[in-house]
């Protein structure tokens, strides 16, 4: 637990210490077993079935998906008195980083875990939980979320499903199609979002074996051969009043509140897919010879090994940062009270803009990462028989689902627009700094004074009209979520060195390097665009933005060697 709460944006202009955010060296006895015995499941359980899965069998998956709730992995963000764990949002999203290695059965889990059964445990009705919590915990049901249709993605409100009530007014009878929705194939309950009298958005529970449901064929899809995405057809489906889910023409709150969370968990399961790709291409490194020597002795190949451990260790820092910070916000809630799940909400909204964040930059340094580790395996890595062929197709989504990433960036910058009420001076070095970072530090505080000087521009030259600027908003997007990553891994870094032998601490130090630099570099490269779109001559500020960074290469050689030799992740 993270001693301070922090609010959604103080990132930005709040002082940090180590002490105040939460990384995997804080991980309880109890993570580490809940990780471990997910490890475990999905080594023993789904890997060996993987072709299965991915020829859709989904029988099989079911019948995994029972098995996986029987070790208690469905209960994890349920409430205790429907048969949850209630457990914090680091346990659920190390779990869900774990499902990496799982393939299609990993996204399946999110989804019903996930955008498949929160609205319903945040939202719900204690009788609605009661009929069907319980059955979806322990995998009797499977979930999946409504949202899209044919002419409606990003423009989710724009729906044209509709919900007109009955005349004797004991139901609704729902029209419309929803597109690409994941678990249609098999789910049995679906959160489906239609506006009534085509106007209130709302959301309602969906029973598969109501009448007039139907779905179209499986979708022919780039990856995620394994995961079944059809559309649901709603042709006069008669769903009755109990089963719509909170308020009339509150479905939106619904909608953008879980997706906040389904953002977040598709973040944890991008640091495991780093860390499966990782280890895949470490291996292969370790045994192709080329020129007569391992491949992985060449310093073109170790440099990618090493930039990848740094690209996972910052989105690593960045996921369970985020769930510290929410999961200290929850902590201060009594679930003993009436409307805990409202307050739950608020608690969760408050971080909608770091939910975002995590999202874009976890989501595109999977795809740098999973792109340069295929890279590693030459042409071997274009085949089937490698499961990093896999990996590649899969991933691409990512960037699109749960809002493209153009649309979190907009959702980020504009509510991070909003939560700086005026610029604030940046004090550097960081207080409680021990030094041993003072340089990365220095650079830190420098970007955030950047990013608060290209704020206050944007809000001076446009006004309430910065928010059509979507070009100049992309750029200060690009520019916060470098700062939060980088601050990240830096307290995590200062936090780890604080507990470890020196020897280690040198490679806490070096994967610190690696990480200033690159975002330096991206941050540079958002900050001169966005200088450029305002007009003007490039700010001083940016050119004297500046990191030295120490014995560079040595610390590239030095993570790569470890890498290679742990054939692994190795934070
Ligand atoms: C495999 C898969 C599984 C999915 N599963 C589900 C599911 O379970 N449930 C569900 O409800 N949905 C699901 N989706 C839908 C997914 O959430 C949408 O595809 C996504 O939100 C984008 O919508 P769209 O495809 O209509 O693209 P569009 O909204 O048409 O976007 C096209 C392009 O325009 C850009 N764009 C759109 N609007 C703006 C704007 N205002 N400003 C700037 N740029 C903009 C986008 O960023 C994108 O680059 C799934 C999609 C896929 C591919």
């Amino acid at each position: 637990m993270t001693e301070n709460i922090s609010a959604g944006g103080d990132f930005l202009v709040r002082e940090y210490t180590c002490r105040d955010i939460f990384t995997p060296e804080d991980f309880t006895d109890e993570h580490k077993q809940i990780a471990r015995t997910t490890e475990q499941f999905v080594e023993s359980e789904i890997r060996p079935i993987n072709a299965a899965i991915e020829a859709k069998d989904f029988t099989l998956l079911r019948q995994k998906l029972a098995d996986c709730a029987e070790l208690g992995l469905m209960m994890i963000d349920a409430p205790e008195e429907f048969g949850g764990l209630a457990l914090d949002k680091a346990t659920s999203m190390l779990v869900m980083e774990k499902m990496a290695c799982a393939g299609n059965f990993g996204l399946t889990y999110m989804c019903h875990t996930g955008i498949g059964m929160l609205p319903l445990v945040y939202y719900g009705t204690r009788e609605q939980q009661e009929r069907y919590l319980g059955r979806l915990i322990r995998a009797e049901m499977i979930g999946a979320y409504c949202l899209t249709e044919p002419d409606s993605g990003s423009d989710a409100l724009g729906a044209k499903a509709t919900a007109m009530l009955s005349a004797d007014g004991t139901h609704y009878i729902l029209n419309g199609t929803k597109q690409f929705i994941t678990n249609s194939g098999f789910a049995d309950i679906f959160t489906v979002f239609a506006k009534v009298d085509k106007v209130h958005f709302t959301a309602f529970l969906v029973e598969r074996s109501m009448a007039g449901l139907s779905f179209g064929p499986e979708e022919k899809k780039m990856g995620l051969h394994g995961s079944s995405t059809r559309q649901v057809i709603l042709d006069n489906v008669k769903v009755p009043v109990e089963n719509v889910l909170g308020e009339i023409g509150k479905g939106h709150k619904i909608a953008f509140n879980v997706l906040n969370v389904g953002r977040f968990k598709l973040g944890a399961l991008c640091v495991g897919q780093k860390k499966f790709a990782l280890a895949e291409a470490a291996r292969y490194a370790n045994e192709r010879r080329q020129f007569g020597v391992r491949i992985g002795s060449f310093g073109a190949i170790r440099e990618k090994l090493a930039d990848v451990t740094a690209l996972t260790f910052a989105s690593e820092a960045v996921v369970y940062r985020l769930a510290g910070m929410i999961d200290a916000r929850l902590a201060t809630l009594d679930k003993n009270v009436a409307g805990y799940y409202v307050e739950y909400q608020k608690g969760i909204e408050e971080y909608a803009a770091e939910c975002a964040l995590a999202k874009v930059f976890c989501t595109e340094a999977a795809a740098l990462a999973i792109d340069e580790m295929l890279q590693v395996h030459g042409g071997y890595g274009y085949m089937a028989e490698y499961p990093i062929e896999q990996l590649y197709r899969d991933e691409r989504v990512q960037r699109i689902y749960e809002g493209t990433n153009e649309i979190n960036r907009l959702i980020l910058s504009g509510l991070l627009l909003r939560k700086i009420p005026a610029r604030q001076s940046i004090k550097a070095p960081l207080s409680g700094s021990s030094g041993r970072f003072a340089a990365e530090q220095r650079l830190l505080n420098e970007m955030k004074g950047n990013y608060l000087s290209f704020a206050e521009k944007t809000i001076g030259t446009f006004g309430d009209k910065a928010a059509d600027e979507q070009e100049i908003l992309l750029t200060l997007a690009d520019m916060a979520i470098e700062i939060f990553a980088l601050e990240s891994a830096l307290l995590r870094a200062e936090k780890a060195c604080g507990q470890i032998s020196e020897n280690k601490q040198r490679l806490y130090r070096a994967v610190t390097s690696l990480c200033s630099f690159r975002a330096k570099q991206q941050f540079c490269a958002a900050a001169e665009k966005c200088a450029a779109f305002l007009g003007g001559a490039q700010p001083e500020s940016i050119l004297s933005l500046t990191y030295e960074a120490r014995d560079f290469l040595a610390a590239k050689k030095l993570i790569a060697d470890a890498a290679g030799q742990a054939e692994k992740y190795i934070f």
